[in-house]
């Protein structure tokens, strides 16, 4: 009997590309055309609604019961004309999933839902939150958790499904979901950044936080998907030796996209340009099989939906083209993992880029004030930026070398990096000379649009880099919802400003000009946060060892990570913001490591079961391969010859043996430390276990397993291998 390995591969090479059909030549024909979006609402909403609802989205204003009725008839008709005859709130809890997996949460109310579909509905709905992580807020609160829609982001139509893109809180009030503490820093930053916009321009009266990721992700024929257990349990694989060929050749990165995977793409495409993701590039990743698309940049609350919603696009109609989508940060073992570069600014409501240099010395000196500022904010809470990007799948990503360290460091380019030295040096503590005044603005400040025209220094390497108008930071999981970065991003930068705003006052207060209060306190973030600005190659052993001796932490555990969540400082400062509460902080902590916990333990069984009943049969039955063989010689050679020739095969038998005890005893032992780890009552000590026992097992049977694997018969292996999962098409 062929196995499930060989009939996958007949499988897969069998595939022809899906037609796919553009409804329109032009992609504005259909852009946006499922998105209860401004040109929508101006149609089928009275201008009072209209204007409500704008003022809800611009100003945060509540919207009343009576509107919210209108808003909903008219939600309600423009989907039923989508054909739409359901509706959903549509959320995202901290279990990490999209919204496919809330349709269970829609209620049918006698089939025809949408027929009921008031206010009351639009505004509120109360799914049973029972099954979603709380961190034991609701067992000791209430049971009950809501939904309550959020108007910032625009309603969609899926299939027959009108979404209402909606925060998810306890009974209590406590954030459920990663979208209420989100809109919660997007307002703390907006006020604190337009405050500090005062220095420079009265007109500023509103700051945005914008958000540009960059999604990576491996494709996967089904066939081959449904034949490895790991997959399909776990979204990576636990075995698997390299290829003959891997990524070294790079020749992935600049090649051809297959044609089944552009048929894919342009599909996924058109669907996300109905939803109104505005998706620009695609392309080809280093590894082979991985991709990478990433939209126009978007205000940072509805990227993070958008992004939402693509990943959720991305595997519904990847089965279509008989492909799986690998969103995990590390499928394969030695090659290139999946992040999720999120492009982070702000912007104002007059237009500008506050991270992007103007025309005037004054413009610049508001570049420079945002600019030092982040460095200061990412300086002094660099643990909790570590913390935030921190799961069971970034850990096998982070620190290999060549995914982001987990030192977290700062590239700003050599340009920059001389302009901030310049700073130190010319910045005077006590009054300055109108010539040296003069001297800083002209040669120095006034500068720094043409020397960043030419910053193409560009390090790939840098965690969190500065990259000419905007920062990116590249060490996000390629799973994660980008919500748990921005909240992070913008709360310590809002916090930050905050302090900068007082310290700057407090220098005028004592009859300081008012840029030269702002150079100083800019000259003190310089001399202090310099430490975590790094050029040269953060993949490097050297940048470890320097890292170090400059007192930056280096946390590779993700339990370890997890706790700067916790810490008195990230405490205070989302206290401070009123982003969190002490409850809701200890919470999320909680789920994190519950959330690492559970990954793991998935892990270490499907790898003991994979050795237990794949590997070890498969192995015992090429083994007696080789000993029937060497019954045979036994039987027809000279006792001497056979004692020559059996040398090798009784070589092979007894590796085969060697390795098998190995693999089955430390699988016991990967049991037993489970079994032991379990017993834990406390959810960090029994992630931290998980992470430093029973994960340790891993690599070392993989080892032998892989050994095995370019021993044994290559009919009788049952995983389809590497240059299988990486190279067909
Ligand atoms: P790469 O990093 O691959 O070289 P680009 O420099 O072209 O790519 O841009 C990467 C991302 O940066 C894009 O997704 C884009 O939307 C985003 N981006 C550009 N400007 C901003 C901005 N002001 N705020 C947030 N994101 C931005
Ligand atoms: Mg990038």
């Amino acid at each position: 009997m062929a196995s499930f390995r060989f009939k996958a591969l007949e499988e897969v090479l069998s595939r022809t590309p899906k037609q796919v059909d553009i409804p329109s030549d032009r992609i504005s024909d259909f852009f946006a055309s499922n998105v209860f979006g401004k040109e929508s609402m101006r149609e089928y909403l009275s201008k009072e609604a209209f204007e409500s609802v704008n003022s809800a989205i611009d100003k945060g204003t509540n919207i009343d019961r009576k509107i919210a009725d209108q808003v909903a008839s008219s939600m309600k008709a423009w989907a039923s004309k989508k054909g739409a005859t359901h509706y959903t709130h549509w959320f995202q809890p901290l279990t990490g999933s999209t919204a496919e997996k809330h349709d269970a949460f829609f209620e049918p109310h006698e089939g025809s839902a949408i027929e009921k579909f008031e206010g009351t509905q639009l505004v509120q709905q109360e799914p049973d939150a029972s099954s979603f992580p709380s961190g034991g807020i609701r067992n000791t609160f209430e049971a009950r958790g809501y939904t309550a829609w959020d108007p910032s982001s625009p309603a969609f139509v899926i299939g027959k499904m009108l979404c209402i893109p909606s925060v998810f809180v306890s009974y209590t009030g406590e954030a459920l979901d990663y979208k209420t503490p989100l809109l919660k820093t997007l307002s703390a930053v907006d006020k604190a950044a337009v405050d500090v916009c005062q220095y420079f321009d009265k007109n500023v009266t509103k700051v945005i936080s914008t958000l540009g990721w960059e999604q990576e992700y491996f494709l996967i024929d089904t066939a081959f998907f449904n034949s490895r257990p790991d997959l399909m349990m776990t979204g990576r694989t636990v075995f698997g030796h390299s290829p003959a060929k891997g990524q070294e050749l790079e020749d992935h990165y600049f090649g051809s996209i297959p044609a089944r995977v552009t048929a894919f793409m342009r599909d996924f495409e058109i669907e996300c340009y109905k939803l109104g993701v505005p998706i620009k590039t695609r392309h080809n990743e280093v590894a082979p099989n991985q991709f990478e698309c990433a939209p126009v940049f978007e205000e940072a609350n509805l990227a993070v939906d958008h992004n939402q919603l693509l990943m959720d696009l991305m595997e519904k109609i990847a089965m279509n083209h008989n492909f799986r989508v690998l969103l995990h940060e590390k499928p394969y073992a030695r090659v290139n993992g999946s992040g999720k570069h999120n492009n982070w600014s702000l912007a104002t409501n007059t237009g500008k880029n506050l991270l992007s240099p103007g025309k005037t010395p004054k413009t610049n000196l508001q570049f420079l004030t945002f600019f030092i500022n982040t460095i200061k904010a990412v300086y002094e809470n660099s643990d909790l930026l570590r913390a935030c990007i921190a799961s069971a799948g970034n850990e096998h990503r982070l620190g290999a070398h060549e995914a982001p360290p987990s030192i977290m460091s700062i590239f700003i380019g050599s340009q920059l990096t001389s302009v901030l030295k310049e700073l130190e040096v010319k910045v005077k503590k006590g009054k300055m000379s109108a010539d040296e005044k003069t001297d800083l603005k002209l040669n120095i400040i006034g500068k720094i649009p043409d020397i960043l025209l030419d910053n193409t220094d560009r390090n790939r390497t840098s965690p969190f880099a500065f990259t000419g108008n905007k920062f990116e930071f590249r060490a996000v999981g390629s799973s994660a919802n980008c919500a748990t970065a921005m909240i992070v991003i913008n709360a310590i930068v809002a916090d930050q400003l905050i302090k900068f705003k007082g310290q700057v006052d407090e220098l005028i207060e004592k009859g300081i000009g008012k840029d030269e209060a702002i150079l100083q306190i800019l000259r003190s973030y310089i001399v202090s946060s310099k430490n975590i600005l790094f050029e040269g190659n953060g993949y490097s052993e050297e940048w470890v060892k320097e890292a170090a001796q400059r007192g930056l932490s280096n946390i590779k555990s993700a339990p370890v990570a997890f706790d700067a969540f916790v810490s008195a400082k990230t405490i205070s400062l989302f206290e401070n913001l009123k982003i969190y509460s002490k409850v809701e902080q200890y919470a999320r902590h909680d789920i994190y490591l519950e959330l690492y916990t559970k990954k793991i333990q998935i892990e270490s069984r499907i790898l003991g079961d994979l050795a237990q009943n794949h590997i070890v049969p498969t192995i015992i039955k090429y083994q007696n391969v080789l000993l029937e063989n060497l019954k045979g010689l036994k039987e027809v050679l000279p006792p001497a010859d056979y004692k020559k020739h059996s040398l090798i095969l009784l070589r092979m038998v007894t590796e085969i043996s060697e390795r098998m005890a190995i693999i089955i005893s430390k699988k016991e032992e990967m049991v037993e430390s489970r079994k032991k780890v379990n017993k834990m009552i406390d959810s960090r000590e029994k992630a931290v276990a998980y992470s430093d026992s029973v994960k340790n097992y891993f690599e070392e049977i993989r080892y032998h397993v892989d050994k095995l694997e370019l021993m044994v018969d290559d009919e009788m292996w049952p995983l389809p291998k590497y240059r299988e999962l990486l190279f067909t098409r």
